[in-house]
């Protein structure tokens, strides 16, 4: 977890005006390619911002003192972690498998969720839920309009049932048509079977069904009841109720209506409509994006784009102080490399030849647009320290009337909040150009591999995507070199210069001590030798087609790659394809130490920690050599991924599993991951340095980063895929009118073999009102820091801690809203800031997730996968990962091309004649209701009916109908842009494939633990109050 837990940071802001800029007009950069050829580009560098020309370590502004990194958030003072009760016991019913069918409920309806439906049904009805865009509306007047602005008092409904609670008063009813005597305290079944979109389900549900005398009927107007929950508000004994709270006659329950309940759909929607496809200009500071989940088009003018960096909060607390109280993170997610789509310009390269770029003397942070030229042009101000520099005399220029250079805009350095500079050779590794990096295949050639064709499939494999090795866009062919290497208990290296016959095999039996047995013709151009290493290709399944070997090694294999590309002097990527935990003799040896046991104990942690320290030794190594592991996993049992997949993790590389891998079902899915992998934007030998203006330092930092001290981010690689989050601290107050300047520069080598620099600007607000703090904050990228930082605490805490941790954060920075934010209401109003409005459900997602919550039918393996995977999600990802979107496929529209709009994920809202499409990143899902049309059917699958369907496929027949293309295009758009294949399952209603379904409507209680969302919101507005008093 992030240092000091989750104890988060500050307040605040302005609107500024931006930073003084005007638009800038486009196009006046020169080329805006990347073709700026590098007069002397150069090698890995040194720190970036220790490298300055001259080696002086960057200091940033003054030193703040010693580093506070406190203890984990579990033992941040001042707040101690709530008890958060824990994921409700296992629902009995679970196996039972419930029907959809609206009187099932499975949920809801178990002996042991009785109590806390009651409870939840009271708490609902007290807490009225306002979301006020300016965080100062009344209640009850919400903005009007705006289906964002979930408005849970005074809404028009029919009567509602009041609630009881167990022990209270009963109140007469008022007699009314519906209630009079003798009338059913059932209302009437208006629940919709499907839960389509359409009319709000009628509110009430009751079970079981009540003693006369007891119930309160219908008739209480919203308001009524209001007033009487609010009555109610201490909440006797922990949520969800003790057994305590089922004694005692049947009470009346009330289910809570989910659509009164803040929806991620509607947000998402609402953002959609409001700044879609429209032009968002970065050019004022602090102002907050666009939702990663709506299209627009982004303009550079001044700061980065949010594809590059997106913050917790847009605008800081100007006071460490202020940030303690909110306790809502100030954090960076950054994604350097991030896809910039083609309609968007993509960054220029700035080259000042031999003098390199411009630079703070004093914090070294580069020249950008935060920087303030005086005197005439001579000199200027850094606006990250403050300090006054002497201007270059090759970078003179005059100023105009308004005291800004004659070439703002001819320079993207000045205009622009991203570009990069072509890096001098100071910047390089012993001060010489890098060469360009090399691709390294290493195969695991054990019995198991060959035996199921994975050999093969990955030899044929590779003689096509080795045509399309990334290059530099003005180049003809790519520089990368690529390398082979097969092994199982031993190595086998393969010469495969271009002018030889054959390929040449050596083996390298001391895995104890890996050499590399030949270097000339081991790393190859692959134009050049294409013959000699198809030849081996195809050689290379029957070459090991009668061996019987069962064991492997890994570490070595890391190792032979590593020591290879220092042999070449240069940077570069291992493919490693492996299948089986390395039980052979050598460094790196692993033993099956999974232990269902641990879980939820003290120890569990230890399931996601590496077994030995050769893996963290190996992997430091390989960041020092810029050598980039990626994994291509194949288990069929237990491979303890939490060490095999450390090394990965750690130098920017991927880890892909195919669990229990099946030719015909999964290698299409694998077959397109490697496609990706290879051809994907990547930068090797890379350095990352944040750098602050004065009042706040980044203090901690998530990602595949390994770091030697507390500034340097390095990476052996990044691509385009991969996310750094950054968590700032306050050091000192911040000002009001400077606001709170972010500079991110990475230094990397390119496929072409160039060193460069890339440069991410961004400007934030900061204020004194907490106010402006929420008004500013991004629950996405709140959600991206909270699973990272706890994904990070998992190696060192217990679960139930980290679980507490965040339970408790949520309710305190909602708390600390409604007390200082939020006008004066009834202490039952449950009120959510509008920019945190889905913070509670994505919470619970996280909450939920198998690496914080473990369920019976997932693997260790699984869990560990799963943290290494988000520990490196940029935010869109994340979002996706944690609230899967779930599509009406039923109701398409064949003749548009948008797709249909997203439901919640909830098995409310499915419907047995509907077909929904479920994706999340990793996963993707075609569900099908029993009684889903015919005509779609045949469409889709080309076969008479529902039990024709064969649930084997993992990929839909291209059949001739606009059903099957349009889903199938709709498939492809949800995968494009997408860091992982998808495999698809198809999932009929009510067979048992669809216990593994059901986990991803998240909205829902687990089968196997975890709160629906309904339950966490009470929860967390029972901590709310508690906090209140
Ligand atoms: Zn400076």
């Amino acid at each position: 977890m992030s240092q000091q837990g989750y104890v988060a940071t500050p307040p605040y802001s302005q609107s500024q005006p931006g930073i003084g800029l005007s638009p800038p007009h486009y196009g006046h950069y020169g080329d805006p390619s990347h073709a700026g050829s590098p007069p002397g580009m150069m090698k890995p560098a040194g720190p970036l911002g220790a490298a300055a020309p001259g080696g002086m370590l960057p200091h940033g502004p003054s030193p703040p003192g010693p580093q506070q990194f406190g203890q984990n958030g579990a033992h941040a003072q001042g707040h101690p972690p709530q008890r958060f009760p824990g994921p409700p016991p296992v629902n009995s019913a679970a196996p039972s498998y419930a029907p959809y069918s609206p009187s099932t409920q499975s949920s809801y309806l178990s002996p042991a969720s009785t109590a806390s439906v009651t409870q939840l049904a009271s708490q609902l009805n007290a807490m009225h839920i306002n979301s006020y865009g300016s965080g100062m509306a009344p209640p009850g007047q919400g903005p009007p309009g705006p289906p964002s602005a979930p408005l849970f008092q005074g809404l028009p409904r029919p009567p509602q049932p009041s609630i009881m609670q167990p022990g209270s008063q009963v109140l007469p009813p008022p007699p009314t048509a519906l209630n009079g005597p003798g009338a059913s305290p059932l209302p009437p079944s208006t629940h919709r079977q499907d839960g389509l979109p359409g009319p709000a389900p009628l509110n009430a549900q009751y079970q079981p069904p009540p003693v006369p005398g007891q119930t309160l009927g219908t008739g209480y107007s919203p308001q009524q009841a209001a007033s009487y929950g609010g009555g109610q508000l201490s909440y006797p004994g922990g949520f969800p109720g003790g057994p305590a709270q089922l004694a005692g006659p049947p009470q009346l329950q009330k289910k809570l209506d989910p659509d009164s309940i803040p929806s991620p759909i509607q947000v998402i929607e609402n953002d959609r409509a409001t700044r879609g496809g429209q032009v968002y200009a970065t050019n004022s500071r602090g102002q907050v994006p666009p939702l990663v989940t709506t299209d627009c088009v982004i303009q550079d003018q001044g700061n980065a784009s949010p594809r590059y960096i997106r913050c917790t909060t847009y605008c800081f607390p100007c006071t460490s102080d202020m940030a303690k109280q909110a306790q809502i993170p100030l954090a960076a997610v950054i994604k350097p490399f991030a896809t910039i789509p083609s309609n968007e310009t993509p960054l220029y390269l700035v080259n000042h030849g031999e003098n390199g770029p411009v630079r703070c003397n004093r914090c070294k942070a580069y020249m950008c647009p935060f920087m303030q030229f005086i005197e005439g042009g001579r000199r200027y101000q850094c606006g990250f320290c403050n300090c006054v520099n002497d201007v270059p005399p090759f970078y003179f220029q005059h100023l105009d009337h308004i005291g800004r250079r004659l070439d703002h805009y001819e320079k993207p350095e000045l205009s622009l909040g991203s570009y990069e500079y072509v890096a001098t050779l100071d910047y390089c590794r012993k001060n010489k150009p890098p060469n360009p990096p090399a691709f390294i295949f290493m195969i695991d050639v054990s019995y198991s591999n060959i035996k199921n064709g994975l050999v093969k499939l990955i030899c044929e494999e590779l003689k096509t995507v080795l045509e399309k090795l990334p290059k530099e866009e003005q180049e003809e062919t790519s520089a990368i070199r690529v390398g082979f290497i097969t092994y199982n208990k031993v190595l086998h290296f393969f010469n495969v210069k271009s002018n030889l016959a054959q390929p040449q095999m050596m083996v390298v039996t001391d895995v104890g001590e890996v050499f590399v047995p030949l270097l000339d013709g081991f790393l190859v151009n692959y134009q050049e030798s294409q013959s000699v290493i198809h030849n081996l290709l195809d050689q290379i399944p029957e070459m090991f087609a009668d061996s019987n070997e069962n064991e492997t090694v890994f570490a070595p294999v890391i190792q032979a790659g590593m020591e290879a590309l220092k042999a070449a002097d240069c940077p570069g990527k291992l493919f490693i394809f492996h299948s089986s935990l390395p039980t052979a003799e050598a460094p790196g040896k692993l033993k099956n130490r999974d232990d269902k046991k641990l879980i939820n104990t003290d120890k569990e942690k230890t399931l996601f920690q590496p077994q030995t320290n050769v893996y963290d030794s190996l992997a430091k190594d390989c960041v020092a050599h810029g050598c980039c592991v990626t994994l291509f996993l194949f288990p069929s049992q237990y491979v303890d991924v939490a060490s095999l997949g450390l090394v990965p993790q750690l130098t920017g590389g991927t880890l892909y599993k195919y669990n229990n891998f099946q030719m015909h079902m999964d290698s299409q899915q694998f077959l397109n991951d490697l496609r990706n992998d290879i051809e994907k934007k990547i930068g090797f030998d890379a350095i990352m340095r944040i750098r602050t203006s004065t009042g706040f330092r980044a203090t901690d930092f998530f990602g595949g980063i390994f770091m030697n001290n507390t500034t340097d981010v390095e990476m052996a690689a990044i691509d385009c895929d991969k996310a750094v989050t950054v968590e700032f601290k306050h050091d000192d107050k911040l000002a009001e009118d400077s606001g709170a300047l972010i500079q991110c520069a990475v230094l990397y080598t390119t496929t072409g073999g160039q060193r460069r620099l890339r440069i991410h600007n961004l400007s934030l607000n900061c204020s004194s009102q907490l106010a402006d703090l929420y008004k500013s904050c991004e629950t996405d990228a709140l959600i991206n820091f909270f699973a990272k930082s706890a994904f990070k605490a998992v190696l060192h805490q217990p679960l139930k801690v980290i679980r507490e941790i965040l339970v408790n954060q949520t309710a305190h920075m909602l708390a600390c809203y409604r007390k200082n934010c939020a006008s004066p209401s009834a202490a039952s109003q449950l009120i959510l800031p509008d920019s945190m409005k889905v913070l509670p459900v994505y919470m619970n997602c996280l909450l939920k997730n198998c690496v914080l919550l473990s369920r019976p039918e997932i693997s260790t393996d699984e869990r560990a996968y799963q943290r290494q995977l988000v520990m490196t999600m940029g935010v869109a990802d994340s979002q996706l990962f944690f609230y899967p979107q779930l599509l009406p496929i039923h109701t398409l529209d064949v003749k548009s091309t948008t797709l249909p709009t997203a439901i919640r994920c909830s098995e409310s809202r499915l419907s047995e004649e509907g077909i929904f499409l479920l994706a999340n990143g990793l996963n993707m899902f075609l569900w099908l209701g029993v009684s889903s049309p015919p005509e779609l059917i045949q469409g889709i699958f080309n076969v008479p009916s529902f039990a024709h369907i064969n649930t084997d496929m993992t990929t839909l027949p291209e059949v001739g109908n606009p059903y099957s293309q349009t889903l199938r295009m709709i498939i492809s758009i949800i995968q494009q842009k997408r860091p992982y294949s998808m495999k698809l399952t198809i999932v009929k209603q009510r067979e048992q494939p669809e216990m593994v379904f059901r986990q991803f409507l998240v909205e829902d209680k687990g089968l196997y633990g975890g709160s629906s969302y309904v339950d966490f919101l009470c929860c967390v507005h029972k901590e709310i109050c508690q906090l209140l008093n």
